[in-house]
């Protein structure tokens, strides 16, 4: 559970017995649990919106609903949306006022504790469900910690393979080695890019992480002074660039690295006004796309890509947290002192450090 003011804490809490519920197997951390963790949530709230997990039981209701059966192995995407309001309709429920997190919208991870069970988030040893979640089915074969880059690997194939136009043969560049950079470096390479270049700061983490993107076989760039010279040099005009920093020398970067007709996508704001020179992007044909969460088609790309084994992710290590340490791991990453690997997934079941046993329940979170 936590208070949104930088506290977590483990706590019991108990499901009605005829309640519709998830057991979860893993819940992965990114940064919005870091921002909604320090200072970002309303009430406190069961953290976790990356859930993996296997469906234990269901109403008869739930079940019509969610349109999978009691034993199917699953991953929950964080969207509760209304069920009714247009974009529900049209299937496009991640743009339902009920989850717009830009208009006070609420998701899986950020949903208040004092309503019902408490138990909304992926971050305990149970996620309540109901008629509107969204379930996708997951291949049993599928490793658990494969399985926990379901979401943000289908966050980056909506955003690479999908807006970004990444086909056989494509040049990418992606700028931000962490969860979300990786993860579009996976899908361009699954998608069948030809070149695929990581992008990184010039710093400790910054090197370990463009290091896990090497391992999954892309190209690494640190960012420095020379950057733009010496990738144009190098790898000669991308078709795409995927910014997933925001930043005003990221998005020049990106504008100087794309050939003619090229893409930009922005998955990342860094806050505040960010200049893009209009010259450069008429002279060049450059089309520049927003991007936020993802389409369902995104989801079951994703499950197909990690179960044909052809993103590369799986050399990218995992740290396990246990809810005990949920707390300690999210302040180190509010300060800059977290892993160095962005796939921070929590076990609810894992023993805490000290060995004693696990007792029920969370943590919170969602953007
Ligand atoms: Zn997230
Ligand atoms: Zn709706």
């Amino acid at each position: 559970m936590s208070d949104g003011a930088g506290h977590t804490h483990v706590e019991e809490r108990r499901l009605d017995e005829a309640s519709s519920r998830i057991r979860v197997e893993s819940s992965a951390v990114c940064g919005t649990d870091v921002m909604l963790h320090a200072r970002g949530l309303r009430r406190p709230a069961v953290l976790g919106h990356h859930t993996i997990g296997r469906v234990e039981q269901l109403t008869p209701e739930v079940e019509a609903a969610v349109g999978v059966a009691v034993g199917t192995r699953v991953v929950v995407e964080e969207y509760v949306a209304c069920g009714h309001c247009e974009e529900c309709r049209a299937g496009d429920y991640r743009f339902c006022a009920t989850v717009d997190l830009w208009t006070g919208g609420e998701r899986v991870g950020m949903i208040p504790a004092d309503r019902g069970s408490g138990l909304h988030g992926g971050n305990a040893e149970y996620l309540e469900i109901g008629l509107h979640h969204v379930l996708h089915r997951l291949p049993e074969g599928l490793s658990v910690d494969l399985a926990a880059w379901t979401l943000p690997l289908a966050n980056a194939v909506d955003w690479t393979l999908f807006a970004g136009g990444v086909g056989p043969g494509a040049t990418v560049a992606v700028i931000g080695p962490g969860y979300h950079g990786l993860s579009c470096a996976a899908a361009a390479l699954a998608g069948g890019a030809s070149t695929v270049v990581v992008v990184g700061p010039d710093s400790e983490s910054g090197a370990a992480r463009l290091g896990f993107a090497e391992g999954m076989g892309a190209s690494i760039e640190t960012s420095d002074d020379g950057l733009v010279d010496r990738m144009l040099a190098r790898y000669g005009e991308v078709d795409t660039v995927v910014d997933t920093v925001g930043s005003p020398q990221t998005m020049a970067t990106a504008t100087a690295l794309l050939k003619r007709f090229g893409v930009l996508v922005i998955a990342g704001l860094s806050g505040g006004d960010v200049p893009l020179d209009p010259t450069l992007i008429v002279r060049k044909l450059l089309t520049v796309k927003g991007v936020r969460g993802r389409a369902p088609q995104a989801v079951r790309r994703a499950i197909e890509l990690l179960g044909e084994g052809r993103t590369g992710l799986e050399s990218v290590p995992t740290h396990p947290v246990a809810l005990e340490d949920v707390e300690a791991t999210l302040n180190a990453m509010n300060t800059g002192r977290g892993p160095h690997s962005p796939h921070i997934v929590v076990d609810p079941w894992r023993p805490c450090h000290d060995g004693g046993p696990t007792t029920h329940s969370s943590e919170g979170e969602d953007r």
